[in-house]
C-alpha cells in the first residue's frame, strides 16, 4: 500500500519560500559578486594606467633620465601596488622585440609577450589601449593585469600588477555573502514559517473545532473574528453549512418523531379494540364491528405511509426538469369527476368558474395529486350546503389556479404552519374525516418542484381560498 505523506500547509509554504528566497539571494549575490569585480578591475587598470603614465612621463619630461631611472622612481612612488615595469623596444617594421628594459626587479626574466600584442599596442589610441590578462607562473601565483602604454618610438612601457588582491578581496567578499546569505535565509525561514503559521492559526481553530461537531452537537460555530479575509469567509462559509445541517438534522428528528407519534395512534387504537374484545366471549357481530373498525385504522396507517412514500420520492425528484408540457384543465377535469360523488354526498357544490387552457411543464401524476389534494380538503372542510369555486385563468406570465370554498375556515394563528407535514389545525375533527396531516405538504412539495408559490387566504366560519401560481413557459 502507499502510504500518502502528509504534510501541512505551513510546511510546504516555508520550503517554497525558502526556495524562491535562495533563488533570489544566489541571484543577488551573483550580481554583487560580478559588480564588484568589474569594479576592481576598472580599479587595476587605473592604477596600472597611471603608473605607466607616470614612467613615459618621468623619462620624457626630465632631461637625462634613463628608462631605468624612471622606472625605479615610479616603483618608489607605487610600492604598495609592487607594480611590475619593463620597458619593451619593439620594432614595428620587423616586428621584432629589439630588446626589454628593468630596474630592481627581483621576479626574475622579463615578461615578453607575443609580436602581434606588441604590433596591436604600438597603433593604439589613448581610448583604445591594450589590456590584458596573462598568467606568468615564474612571476607571481596570481594571473598578473598588464596595460601596453606606447611611448615614443621604439617604446612601448609595459605595467602589470598582480590580481593577488583582488582575488583575496573577492574570496572575502564572497564569504560575507555566504555567512550573509545562511544568515538572511535562516531568518528569513524562521520569521516567515511564524508568519505563515499566525496566518494559518484560525484554520487550526476552525479544524479542531469542526471536529468537535457532531450529529448530536451542532451547536456549536466557529469564532470568524470578525476577519474580512478568505479564512473569515471560509468560517463564514462553514458556519452558514452547519446552521443549514442544524436546522436539517432538526426537521429529520422532528419528523421521526412526528412519524412514529402518527403511526402509534392508529396501532394504539388497533391494541386496544383488540383486548377489549377478546377479554371475553361475544356475538358475532361485535366481532365483526371490530374488525371493520381494525380495517379503517389500517387504511390510515395505510394512507400515512402512502404519503410519505409519495413525499420522499417527490423531494428527491427535486431536480428533475421537466420537459413535457401537460393541461392542467384537462386535469382539473378529471379530479372534479372523480369528487363529484363524494361532494354530492356531502351537499357541497361543486363550481368550475372558468378553466383556461395552457400548457405548463410538469409531471401528470404529481399535479393530479395536487389539484386532488386542495379539492379534497375544500370538500372536505366545508359544511352541507355549503361550494367550492375552481377557477383557472392567465396572468401576466403565470397560469393561476384557484381553490376557494365556504368551508370552516383556518385560524390566522394556523396559517403558517398548515403546510408542514402532519399539521392538522383540530386534531378530532382530522380523526373523523381521516385527515393525516400530510395533504398540503405534498401540495406545497408539488408546487415547489414545477417552480409554483402556494397561496392561502382564509377566514375562520366563511371559507378559504387556495392559490398556486405556475410559471408558464
Ligand atoms: P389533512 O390530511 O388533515 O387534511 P392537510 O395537510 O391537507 O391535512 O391540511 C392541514 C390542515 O389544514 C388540516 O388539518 C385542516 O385543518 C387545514 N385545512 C386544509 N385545507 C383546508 C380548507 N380548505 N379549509 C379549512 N381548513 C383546511
Amino acid at each position: 500500500m502507499k502510504i500518502k505523506k502528509v504534510r501541512s500547509i505551513s510546511f510546504k509554504l516555508t520550503l517554497w519560500y525558502i526556495a524562491i528566497l535562495t533563488i533570489i539571494l544566489i541571484l543577488a549575490g551573483v550580481f554583487l559578486y560580478q559588480g564588484f569585480r568589474v569594479n576592481l578591475v576598472n580599479e587595476m587598470d587605473e592604477t596600472i594606467l597611471e603608473i605607466a603614465n607616470e614612467v613615459y612621463d618621468s623619462w620624457k619630461w626630465h632631461r637625462g633620465v634613463t628608462w631605468e631611472e624612471a622606472i625605479l622612481e615610479t616603483k618608489e612612488e607605487f610600492k604598495v601596488h609592487r607594480p611590475f615595469i619593463q620597458v619593451v623596444k619593439f620594432d614595428d617594421d620587423e616586428k621584432e622585440v629589439m630588446g626589454v628594459i628593468q630596474a630592481g626587479e627581483k621576479r626574475g626574466e622579463p615578461l615578453v609577450l607575443d609580436t602581434r600584442t606588441y604590433c596591436k599596442a604600438e597603433r593604439a589610441d589613448i581610448d583604445e589601449l591594450v589590456y590584458l590578462k596573462v598568467k606568468e607562473k615564474k612571476l607571481s601565483a596570481y594571473p598578473l593585469r598588464l596595460v601596453l602604454l606606447p611611448g615614443k618610438d621604439p617604446y612601448i612601457v609595459q605595467v602589470g600588477i598582480s590580481f593577488e588582491e583582488t582575488a583575496m578581496a573577492l574570496r572575502r567578499l564572497m564569504i560575507i555573502m555566504v555567512f550573509a546569505g545562511l544568515l538572511i535565509l535562516g531568518l528569513a525561514s524562521a520569521g516567515g514559517n511564524f508568519i505563515i503559521r499566525k496566518a494559518l492559526k484560525p484554520v487550526q481553530k476552525t479544524v479542531s473545532t469542526a471536529k468537535e461537531i457532531t450529529a448530536d452537537d451542532l451547536s456549536l460555530r466557529i469564532d470568524s473574528e470578525n476577519r474580512g479575509d478568505e479564512i473569515g469567509a471560509l468560517v463564514n462559509t462553514f458556519n452558514e453549512m452547519i446552521a443549514r445541517l442544524e436546522k436539517s438534522v432538526k426537521k429529520i428528528k422532528q419528523f421521526s418523531g412526528d412519524v412514529s407519534h402518527e403511526l402509534r395512534t392508529p396501532l394504539t387504537n388497533i391494541r386496544g379494540e383488540i383486548e377489549v374484545i377478546l377479554r371475553k366471549d361475544r356475538k358475532k357481530e361485535k366481532y365483526q364491528n371490530t374488525l371493520k373498525s381494525v380495517l379503517e385504522e389500517t387504511y390510515k396507517i395505510e394512507k400515512i405511509i402512502d404519503d410519505l412514500l409519495f413525499l420522499s420520492r417527490v423531494e428527491s425528484a427535486e431536480k428533475i426538469k421537466f420537459k413535457k408540457g401537460v393541461l392542467l384543465d384537462e386535469i382539473v377535469l378529471r379530479v372534479v369527476e372523480s369528487q363529484e360523488q363524494s361532494s354530492k354526498e356531502q351537499n357541497v357544490e361543486l363550481v368550475i368558474k372558468k378553466l383556461k387552457s395552457y400548457p405548463i411543464k410538469g409531471n401528470e401524476s404529481l399535479l393530479e395529486r395536487l389539484v386532488s389534494n386542495l379539492l379534497s380538503n375544500a370538500v372536505k372542510y366545508t359544511p352541507s350546503g355549503g361550494k367550492v369555486e375552481i377557477n383557472m385563468e392567465k396572468k401576466d406570465s403565470s397560469l393561476l389556479f384557484s381553490v376557494m370554498d365556504t368551508g370552516v375556515g383556518i385560524p390566522q394563528e394556523s396559517l403558517p404552519y398548515i403546510f408542514d407535514r402532519f399539521y392538522v389545525v383540530d386534531k378530532s375533527r382530522s380523526r373523523e374525516t381521516g385527515g393525516t396531516g400530510l395533504g398540503l405538504s405534498i401540495v406545497k412539495t408539488v408546487a415547489d418542484i414545477h417552480g409554483a408559490s402556494v397561496n392561502v387566504q382564509s377566514q375562520k366560519g366563511q371559507g378559504t381560498a387556495f392559490q398556486v401560481r405556475f410559471p408558464l413557459s
